[in-house]
This record gives C-alpha cells, sequence and structure tokens, in this order.
C-alpha cells in the first residue's frame, strides 16, 4: 500500500493526472491573469461554496480574438455551460472546452457586475463598492486593454435561470464547496478572471470568499 502523500492528501489536485504548473488561492475580490498554452488545462476550485467567478477569454496571439458568448451559445443551442461545452471565440474557434465540472451548469448570460448596475440596482449607497468591471479594469490596463475590450463574460459557479416569462433570475447558487471545473485550452490563451465581489445579490451568497486556480501540462 502506498503512503498518503501530501498530493493525494489534497482533494483538488488528487484527481488531476497531469504535472502541476501553476497553483493559486484568489482571495476574494481579487483578480487573476494567467496564460494558459494550448492542450494545458485550468482547474478552478470553488473553495467555500457559491462564488461567481467572473472569467474572459483572449487569443495569446491576437487579443482581437476573444470569448464570445453569442458564438458559444449560438454553436451549442443551449445557454448554459455543461461539461464538453466549447468555449467560442468572436472568430467562432475553439478557445477552450469543458472537460468536467461537478457543478450541472455555469452561466453565459448575467454578465459582470459594475459601479454602473449596482448603483441602479441597489441604490446610490452601493457607489463606494469595488466590482468586477473595476477588477476586469485593474487587470486589463497593464496588458494594453481598455474598457472597450470588456465583453460578456462567463459566470462560472452562477445560476442564472431563465424564468418561464424570459426574463432572468439571480437566485441561489447551485454550487459548493469544493465544486470544481475542469477547462482545456484549445489555443493559445490569456484568461483574465474577477472573483466576483457582490455582495447585494445571493451570486457569492453574500460573501464573496477565496477560489483557487490550478493550472496542469
Ligand atoms: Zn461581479
Amino acid at each position: 500500500m502506498t503512503p498518503a502523500t501530501e498530493t493525494s492528501a489534497d482533494p483538488h489536485i488528487a484527481t488531476l493526472s497531469n504535472p502541476i504548473l501553476h497553483d493559486e488561492v484568489v482571495s476574494a475580490r481579487h483578480f487573476w491573469v494567467h496564460t494558459i498554452k494550448q492542450g494545458q488545462s485550468l482547474r478552478i476550485v470553488d473553495l467555500e461554496g457559491n462564488q461567481a467567478v467572473d472569467l474572459l477569454i483572449y487569443s495569446e496571439a491576437d487579443d482581437t480574438e476573444r470569448y464570445s458568448a453569442q458564438d458559444t451559445v449560438a454553436a451549442q443551442g443551449n445557454l448554459f455551460l455543461r461539461d464538453g461545452a466549447i468555449l467560442r471565440s468572436n472568430e467562432g474557434r475553439a478557445m477552450m472546452t469543458i472537460t468536467g465540472t461537478s457543478v450541472a451548469y455555469h452561466d453565459t448570460i448575467g454578465g459582470a457586475c459594475s459601479v454602473e448596475s449596482n448603483t441602479l440596482r441597489y441604490g446610490h449607497h452601493t457607489k463606494s463598492q469595488h466590482a468586477c468591471v473595476e477588477n476586469y479594469l485593474k487587470a486589463s490596463l497593464p496588458n494594453g486593454r481598455t474598457k472597450r475590450d470588456i465583453v460578456s463574460n462567463i459566470n462560472f459557479f452562477m445560476n442564472v435561470p431563465v424564468m418561464e416569462d424570459g426574463s432572468l433570475g439571480i437566485v441561489d447558487g447551485i454550487s459548493a464547496a469544493g465544486l470544481t471545473v475542469d477547462l482545456r485550452a484549445d489555443m493559445d490563451v490569456v484568461i483574465m478572471v474577477s472573483n466576483c465581489p457582490q455582495i447585494n445579490n445571493p451570486c457569492n451568497g453574500f460573501n464573496p470568499t477565496a477560489v483557487r486556480m490550478i493550472v496542469t501540462a
């Protein structure tokens, strides 16, 4: 019998078969930018449960090619991202593929929170609150990107059901502590994440928490 190693004791990496290239905990409300080469994989761990992970993808070779919610939804004929979903660019090309998810589905339409949407939805007293768009701007500027490069993002671990009348709900999450999503890069990509700071709706259980990013070969 093989004695338990540190690796096998860590449930978030025990099931990964390829070597780990990067392993980082992104604090609550913070952003994360990382390059992932074609064939490498990213595991996102919802460490404490119900934490929305807003994510955008850019082609490393030419960042005018980026994740497109419209192309992704149209090609798969479904609003939700499930196991096997291909995340497509504005050129229609596969950027990443979901190779595993322990949450049933992820959101393509809820978008990113911002100071503007917070004050409109929740009142002027929320104006000082940090939001995903501010995270995106801080993450974008050193890379030469600006507000016009921030497009409709994916919300991993977020539950945005479409109601009978066609309206969108932002309701209690379907995620839980320790649940994961695995993504394989189908081209060299730059990932930009906002670990959502929202405290005015249930998308983070009213309590933003840390997430873990594990990149494997
Ligand atoms: Zn947000």
